[in-house]
């Protein structure tokens, strides 16, 4: 037992190193996706802006067209009133005519806006290109050192998981079991038992399983944290 908790103890420190080399870099693809969501908002916002105006410059498109139909007709109403003798004729077509000029300024009102509306977006699509090219493309780079890095890291942590394999196959396999599900909880596994107070969950235990600890002959849980406990002084073989 003396020479299973020794190995399961040298187990435990390779299993300390993996978990404190994993904490080192747990919070890079966070980074990472922080940045590139801030990528994908700015083109967003860009592409959005641009499709506006796009809807503009077909709207000004649209309002050229009718404002052209509106003079034809106008023109071809006041030809037609050459040629009319009726008084009441006249005057319904000159009403006609006046009609058609109110719509055609209400139009040309809607044109001008439209334009003023393209020509502050285009304004504020400029700034926003200028300050994606200074503040955002830059990050890209920033991107690729971090997902290198994280390339590196993982490769590290697939060697130590390969060596940490071809430690297990030594061991016994019985412990290895207890001490694995124990390991979904981090490491340590194995604490040691002082006096009778378990030092990781700090709480007693009964005398009775201490004394199994001190007996080492099997395997002892702490009754509160499941933690595996050995003697204080085997810490230190
Ligand atoms: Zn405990």
């Amino acid at each position: 037992m003396q020479d299973k908790i020794n190995q399961f103890l040298k187990l435990q420190e390779i299993d300390i190193e993996i978990a404190e080399f994993e904490k080192s870099f747990e919070d890079l693809p966070k980074e990472i996706s922080s940045l590139e969501k801030k990528i994908d908002f700015e083109n967003i916002k860009i592409s959005n802006l641009k499709e506006k105006i796009n809807e503009l410059e077909k709207e000004m498109k649209n309002y050229n067209n009718e404002i052209d139909s509106i003079d034809n007709k106008i023109s071809e109403q006041e030809e037609k009133l050459f040629s009319i003798n009726s008084t009441k004729e006249f005057e319904a077509l000159q009403k006609e005519t006046g009609d058609l000029k109110r719509l055609k300024l209400e139009i040309e009102d809607s044109q001008i806006k439209a334009m003023e509306s393209a020509d502050s977006s285009k304004k504020a699509l400029a700034e926003m290109e200028e300050f994606f090219t200074n503040d955002i493309e830059p990050l890209k780079n920033q991107i690729e050192t971090l997902k290198s890095k994280l390339k590196e890291y993982t490769d590290k942590k697939s060697k130590l998981s390969i060596e940490r394999d071809s430690k297990t196959k030594s061991l016994d396999q019985d412990f290895l079991t207890k001490y694995e599900s124990l390991m979904v909880d981090n490491p340590p596994v194995i604490v040691p038992a002082i006096g009778e107070t378990c030092s990781y969950c700090c709480l007693t235990i009964p005398p009775q399983t201490y004394i199994k600890v001190l007996q080492k002959t099997e395997i002892i849980n702490c009754p509160h944290c499941r933690k595996i406990l050995i003697p204080e002084e085997n810490l230190n073989e």
